[in-house]
């Protein structure tokens, strides 16, 4: 099942949600059904150019704010 991440176009609120089918997820702040799906890089282990892999207790802590167009942490 994939969990998707999302922030609420409303407050701005950034959430996960684990999401069937179509269903629309609502901002479990205000309720709103106005949230933007946001494609996660952080689901994965990238590997370095020199096929070492990227610490993942880093990762996860830079991931807190990640977004998908800017992530320092995650270097996407
Ligand atoms: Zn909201």
């Amino acid at each position: 099942m994939p969990i998707y991440e999302y922030k609420c176009d409303k407050c701005n609120k950034k959430f996960e949600m684990l999401v069937m089918g179509k269903d629309r997820p609502a901002c479990p702040d205000c309720n709103s059904a106005t949230v933007t799906r946001v494609m996660s890089a952080c689901g994965f282990i990238s590997k370095g150019s020199g096929g070492e892999t990227v610490s993942s207790s880093a990762g996860a802590a830079s991931c807190a704010g990640c977004t998908a167009s800017n992530c320092a942490g995650c270097g996407v």
